[in-house]
């Protein structure tokens, strides 16, 4: 069709992409990406999970990576996983390194005409805050104010972020991190970035995650965002995409499969 999209083509070395997942959501969350934006460009996305899955393996062509962390929720196993992505950022020596949480419907063109804006050998940390203002923690050192990227919205990390970040995440050492502050995974890494590297987030609201309005995003915008997600805003609420039904929420949870009729 005239219309039909053609992919940006994605270098060899340009771009990593690890999404954090959970045994729990292997035959959901990440079946649903599986069936979408994974085929975008398969060579470029692993999966960070707590378990072997030979069929998942498999099925990404040797893309899932067991961190063999805990597969809980809590700040610990969280860290412990992002100690993983950091780890293999570190490993894989890309120019872009990004982080996705497996509710993200992550637009991979979008994703790399952005960061194409980049240098990578300068310091960026790209994400987007869920934060109306930076954060305070008071460790036994000093108290620090810094601002970070929420993870379920999606972060990315230049090349030369991770050079400096390398010495920091080795033998666990954001894992530990993490627990010495005692902050989630994506606090933790706001607090290495600005707080420790210096190295400031830049805001870039093409990044979304349950943690905002969803049906803020205008229909026509919908095209130029990098990541979209659903899930809850808080307990009383439920956040969702505007995106026209084709799936019922029952085959849909996440509204993964709906987003690709947008793209
Ligand atoms: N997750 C995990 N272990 C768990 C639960 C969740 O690694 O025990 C991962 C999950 O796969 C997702 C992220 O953590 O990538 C956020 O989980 P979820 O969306 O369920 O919760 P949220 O924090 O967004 O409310
Ligand atoms: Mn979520």
């Amino acid at each position: 069709a005239p219309n039909r999209k053609v992919p940006v083509e994605i270098h060899p070395g340009e771009l990593t992409i690890t999404v954090k997942t959970t045994r729990k959501f292997h035959n959901t969350r990440v079946k649903d990406i599986l069936d979408t934006w994974f085929r975008l460009s398969p060579e470029n996305i692993f999966f960070i999970s707590d378990t072997n899955d030979q069929a998942l393996n498999q099925s990404t062509n040797g893309h899932l990576i067991n961190s063999k962390c805990p597969s809980s929720h809590n700040s610990r196993a969280l860290c412990c996983k992002m100690n993983h992505e950091l780890d293999f950022f570190v490993q894989r020596d890309t120019k872009w390194s990004c982080h996705f949480d497996d509710d993200n419907y992550v637009n991979v063109d979008e994703l790399i005409k952005t960061l194409r804006q980049f240098d990578p050998n300068e310091d960026w940390y790209l994400g987007r805050p869920s934060t109306n203002g930076p954060i305070k923690i008071d460790d036994s050192e000093a108290k620090s104010e810094f601002w970070f990227a929420t993870g379920g919205a999606g972060l990315c990390l230049s090349r030369s972020v991770i050079h400096k970040l390398a010495t920091y995440v080795k033998n666990h050492g954001f894992k530990h991190l993490g627990h010495r502050i005692q902050s989630p995974d994506d606090v933790t890494l706001g607090y290495l970035l600005e707080h420790l590297l210096n190295i400031r987030l830049t805001i870039i609201d093409k990044f979304h995650s349950h943690f905002e309005l969803l049906d803020g995003i205008s229909e026509k915008k919908l095209h130029s965002q990098i990541s979209l997600s659903a899930g809850s805003y808080d307990e009383h609420r439920e956040n969702y995409v505007k995106v026209p039904i084709l799936f019922s929420h029952d085959q849909d949870p996440q509204r993964i499969l709906n987003f690709i009729m947008i793209y």
